[in-house]
């Protein structure tokens, strides 16, 4: 039986961040993937999606090129099989960048399905391996409705192979895919239909944030169903007829369910081991990424309490820095509640920290600074989008707690503000910076 210090079950952003810094600290890795390297993030997440996004966000772009002077042709065309084939080959150039980490660090790969045998001892494509400690980084899978006919419908990786572009698509959910696509679809001009079963989406989110992003989709012609669930689809015609349990039915020609993700765990021996999953449905870890079992860890999204790709490596790094480092610096404690994450909306939606809700339930007494306004760009072009601008911070110290955004780049606002936000900066050290004009980014140093 093949021996390791470390076997690593799966291939994606954490488990492969994982598997190279404990090779280059001396341990024998052994990594097992059943797909394609680089799990979701590169291959059904986070990097098509961001192509798709870039993509879908032309079609304005060139109706706003106009009051700049720009005559463009009424009748632009776009070409989905070519995009797909050009986006399907940048997917491959990537898998094969996470192959050549993998074997630049000297860490041994194995293609197929991991099972354990016992705490220890795991199989990959009928081969026994004996590991002094294992890393669960499998991710996690698309949520299912259970609804009548619900074959009809895609989730959000069979979404990216789609082999043409829909006329009118039902997204169902009101989380990070739902509205993403919602405004991508809308983007390339799609009739789009989101259906989400409370009465606003975007759970979780400053209440600011979300009812600003839903006028702004509403006014570039989403349309939205609240408080519905979708009860079953059938083929009619040609199109999906969608009902639903306010008895209401509509058709489209896709419809897509993005009401969630699942702990991709199937097939894998847990009941071997003594790993535990809890009641949130992911797998128990502490706040080192041990899992119930003292020869087993966990990272991303199938243990952590966010399912983002960068906390997901921050989570590997970790472990294998504790697990084969010599115990000095390194060691990042990761704090929960200070991380950015943003969401690529048409405009983009960027936030860290507290919202002002989830202040107040904590009981602190805060300060709110809110601004909004029609950016240069826009209002130039003859739109009225306004972008959104929400600072809380703590009425005591003036330390900021949470910053919520909403406009055109302001991920790659966010992440500069996120550093000093995570450092303690209060509202009046920002205030000393002086700003860059003209900019949205400037107004987050300027409010008052
Ligand atoms: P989310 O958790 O963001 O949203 C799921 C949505 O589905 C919620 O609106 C939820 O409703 C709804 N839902 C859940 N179960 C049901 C059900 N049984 N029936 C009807 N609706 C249901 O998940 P996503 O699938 O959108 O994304 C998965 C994760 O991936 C996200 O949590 C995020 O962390 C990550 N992600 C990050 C991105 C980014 O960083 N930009 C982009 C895409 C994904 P309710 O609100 O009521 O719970």
């Amino acid at each position: 039986m093949e021996k390791c210090d470390y076997f690593v079950i799966g291939g994606g952003s954490g488990g492969v961040r994982s598997a190279r810094i404990a090779s280059q600290l001396g341990a024998k890795v052994i990594l097992a993937e059943k797909g394609d390297l680089g799990g979701t993030c590169v291959n059904v997440g986070c990097i098509p999606k961001k192509l798709f996004s870039y993509a879908a966000g032309f079609k304005r772009e060139f109706k706003m090129a106009a009051n700049y002077g720009w005559l463009i042709d009424d009748k632009q065309t776009f070409n989905w099989t070519s995009f797909i084939a050009h986006k399907n080959k940048e997917i491959s150039r990537l898998n094969n960048i996470y192959q050549k980490i993998l074997d630049t660090a000297n860490v041994k790969v194995l293609r197929g399905a991991a099972k354990f045998l016992s705490n220890e001892v795991i199989s990959v494509a009928g081969k026994e391996y004996l590991a002094k400690h294992t890393l669960i980084a499998t991710g996690g899978v698309a949520r299912k409705l259970n609804i009548p006919n619900e074959g009809l419908s895609v989730n959000s990786d069979q979404i990216f192979y789609l082999d043409k572009l829909p006329n009118k698509i039902l997204i169902v959910g009101g989380g990070y895919i739902a509205t993403e696509f919602a405004s991508i679809f809308n983007g390339f001009g799609a009739e789009v239909h989101i259906s989400y079963r409370k009465n606003i989406y975007l759970q979780g989110f400053d209440m600011d944030i979300r009812l600003k992003i839903q006028e702004i989709m509403k006014g570039q012609g989403i349309k939205f169903r609240y408080n519905t669930n979708l009860k079953s689809l059938a083929m009619v015609d040609g199109l999906i007829k969608a009902s639903f349990d306010d008895h209401s039915q509509d058709v489209y020609d896709k419809v897509l369910l993005a009401v969630g993700r699942d702990i991709n765990i199937e097939g894998l021996g847990l009941a071997n081991t003594l790993v535990k999953v809890g009641p949130n449905g992911k797998i128990i870890v502490d706040q080192n990424m041990a899992t119930t079992d003292d020869k087993i860890f966990a990272v991303g999204d199938v243990s952590s309490p966010l399912d983002l790709t960068p906390v997901a490596i921050k989570e590997g790094m970790h472990l294998a820095n504790r697990l084969f480092g010599d115990g000095k610096g390194k060691l990042e404690k990761i704090n929960y509640d200070q991380v950015p994450s943003a969401v690529f909306t048409h405009p983009n939606i960027a936030t860290v920290g507290l919202s002002e809700d989830e202040a107040r339930a904590r009981g602190i007494k805060i300060k709110v600074y809110r601004s909004n306004f029609v950016p240069m760009k826009i209002g130039f072009a003859g739109d009225k989008e306004e972008c959104l601008i929400k600072m809380v911070t703590s009425a005591k110290d003036d330390k900021i707690l949470g910053l919520h955004l909403i406009g055109d780049d302001t991920p790659e606002i966010m992440q500069g503000f996120a550093v000093a936000i995570s450092l303690g900066a209060t509202k009046d050290d920002l205030a000393k910076v002086v700003g860059i004009h003209p900019t949205l980014a400037e107004e987050v140093v300027t409010m008052n």
